[in-house]
């Protein structure tokens, strides 16, 4: 078993808290042979004011509507499903992790139709570093030779588990050849995203994001750079992004739950800009540590307390009363 879930004790899977090595599917899960599945991946952060949830109601409606596209009722409504992702940081006793709520079809019959087969849901968390490594100074991209996928055939505005295919292509193509992370088109050939980021570019002082419309995810830490943006008096723009102007701009950063704000230093080998980071994404990476240190007021709202946290971990007792509840 991978480093990675050292520490961890519960999964909360249908409604209960299991242990760890208990949290298994059976192998003719629906989800594993069609990929079927829609999840979320959301940070807790240890702010000054203590542990807390960054984004859970946008995470939370995000996974609903994910669902929704593909047939699935969640095991409750969305305010429930928040709940039980504070439970499950609680019972590991963690002040700051990644979370990943999954819900997913499972073991009822085969065949492509998912809808025989039963709904089921999870939320894992871990401790869980900088996705794209230690890159303050920034990650060296590449633009990938595989394309997004039109919405017209994947609907990228639901994060599926299914998509992550393509994602998986890109990832793998842009390591082997020495990069950290590759950047996709979409079919048109205009920029999309990152195989699990969104895309800023800065021109001119303007700060410049694909629309929707280019086969992207609906970022939330995306909304989230657009309104510090805006708080911070720097325009922000939606607009098509074309490949050479990867190559022209002067700031270039990805965002997402897991790389958070990453700022790019090169692309294909040519350096962007002028330095990395530039001064807009300073201000923006600025702006995000204050927020996610929980240095400034939450004006935003953007902030759930974990709240009753038993400092480093919860006895396994109230666990267990828990589980057998
Ligand atoms: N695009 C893709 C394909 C992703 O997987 C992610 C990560 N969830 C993002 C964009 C960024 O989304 P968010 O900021 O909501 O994490």
């Amino acid at each position: 078993m991978s480093d990675l879930f050292a520490g961890v004790r519960w999964i909360w899977m249908n409604g209960k808290l299991v242990e760890f090595e208990k949290a298994t599917v059976h192998v003719m899960s629906h989800a594993l042979h069609y990929g079927s599945g829609v999840f979320e991946g959301i940070r807790c952060y240890n702010t000054r004011r203590g542990p807390a949830v960054f984004r859970l109601t946008e995470h939370m409606r995000r996974l609903e509507l994910s669902a929704k596209i593909y047939r699935m009722d969640l095991p409750m409504p969305a305010p429930g499903m928040a709940e039980a992702v504070l439970e499950t940081i609680r019972a590991n006793g963690f002040e700051s992790c990644y979370i990943r709520p999954l819900v997913y079809r499972g073991f009822g019959t085969m065949g492509v139709n998912p809808l025989r087969s039963p709904v089921e849901s999870v939320i894992a968390v871990w401790s869980w570093g900088k996705y794209l490594g230690d890159s303050d100074e920034g990650v060296d991209v590449c633009v990938s030779s595989w394309r997004r996928p039109p919405s017209d055939a994947l609907p990228a505005v639901a994060k599926a588990t299914g998509n992550y295919l393509n994602s998986s292509l890109i990832k793998m193509e842009a390591i082997t050849n020495g990069y950290v992370e590759g950047i996709a088109l979409d079919t048109n050939g205009n920029v999309s995203e990152g195989s699990g980021e969104n895309l800023f570019l800065v021109r001119d002082g303007l700060l410049v994001t694909p629309p929707l419309a280019s086969s992207l995810l609906h970022g939330i830490t995306r909304s989230t750079v657009m309104t510090l943006a805006r708080d911070a008096g720097i325009e922000v723009r939606e607009e098509a992004i074309s490949r050479g102007q990867l190559y022209t701009c002067d700031e270039l950063f990805l965002t997402g739950t897991a790389a958070e704000i990453t700022p790019v230093r090169s692309v294909d080998r040519q350096p962007v800009g002028s330095g990395c980071p530039g001064t807009i994404t300073s201000i923006i990476l600025r702006e995000f540590n204050r927020v996610i240190n929980g240095e400034t007021e939450d004006r935003h709202g953007w902030l759930t307390p974990v709240g009753g946290l038993a400092g480093s971990g919860v006895d396994s007792g109230a666990a267990e009363d828990r589980m057998s509840a």
